[in-house]
């Protein structure tokens, strides 16, 4: 990396360089400085290269959100990315559009900014950051999931189904933590929004696995496993599943037996395989907005309690 940035220095004090030339070298010289986390001197340059180039305005500051991102620097990223959106529309269409669409990037800024606000109990705020997020995309997961949180800091269960709804009908994929924040939203709620009858609307409209082992465990607890096997049982007959055959199975095995079969069809009904990023293959047992292993944003996601091969 020093030889990278003394390369680029020497090329610099050569007098015969062009202006574009001297700007590609100000661009290389900025992404080593990033790449040795030199943050505040690949800023200047990037300021000064969005200010004298129009060629490389866009490119300058499409790092310039890599400087911000590393520094969780959010309000600086979300200005940048407002002017890249502003860039896009008026002089270059592919200034939204380099990697990661920058709509989507500023909707992350601003739900790390409202993050930071519910972190201090500060609902209000956070729910204009979450609300800004949603300008160019009303279903946004991370947003959604946030407004919802900040309605149930504020006491109102009644909103946060009503943000909830919105994520039921996004048709993202139900994972593990949105059945959390669905049984704390029900927590107190009864006819329509007790947490089985908003599980029973949920797996209307997205019959996975999860959604249908998770709705037995509340029809076991209201009424009893009978009712669960039925109910579980009527779902294989359009949705198989082995997490859910399994289940059966599993139910179906005297209270005494332990058995290996047991601990193998207990795996099969849990969630072991985690989440996975789409863009780079990264493994994990939670979701990150942000992937660890590439970088991107909102490109984990959730594998299902049971390897994909394994449905019949
Ligand atoms: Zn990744």
């Amino acid at each position: 990396m020093d030889r990278a940035i003394r390369i680029h220095q020497n090329l610099l004090a050569r007098s015969h360089l062009t202006v574009v030339q001297l700007h590609q070298v100000h661009l290389e010289l900025a992404r080593d400085f990033i790449a040795a986390g030199l943050y505040d001197r690949a800023e200047q340059l990037l300021r000064d290269l969005s200010d004298e180039s129009p060629d490389l305005n866009a490119t300058a500051q499409r790092h310039l959100l890599e400087v911000f991102e590393a520094q969780r620097e959010w309000s600086e990223a979300v200005v940048t990315a407002e002017n890249l959106i502003a860039l896009s529309l008026s002089e270059d269409p592919l200034a939204a559009g380099h990697g990661q669409s920058v709509h989507q990037l500023r909707c992350h800024y601003l739900c790390e900014q409202a993050e930071t606000a519910i972190t201090a109990q500060d609902s209000s705020s956070a729910r204009q950051y979450y609300h800004d997020a949603l300008r160019d995309n009303g279903n946004d997961l991370r947003a959604r999931m946030g407004l919802a949180n900040a309605s149930l800091l504020e006491g109102s269960s009644k909103e946060a189904l009503g943000h909830f709804e919105v994520i039921m009908a996004s048709g993202r994929t139900c994972t593990p933590e949105l059945l959390d924040l669905l049984s704390r939203i029900c927590a107190d709620q009864a006819g329509e929004g007790a947490y089985s009858a908003v599980l029973q609307r949920y797996y209307e409209q997205q019959p996975a696995p999860l959604l249908a082992l998770t709705l037995a465990a509340e029809l076991e607890a209201e009424k009893d496993r009978a009712a669960a096997d039925h109910f579980l049982r009527l779902t294989l007959a359009d949705n198989p599943s082995v997490a859910v055959a399994a289940a059966l199975l599993l139910s179906g095995l005297p209270e005494e037996n332990d058995q290996p079969e047991r601990r193998i069809l207990e795996q099969l009904t849990q969630n072991k395989q985690g989440y996975a990023c789409d863009h780079c293959g990264f493994t994990g047992q939670s979701r990150h907005w942000r992937c660890p292993g590439c970088r991107h944003w909102d490109s984990i996601h959730y594998l299902g309690a049971v390897p994909q091969d394994a449905h019949v």
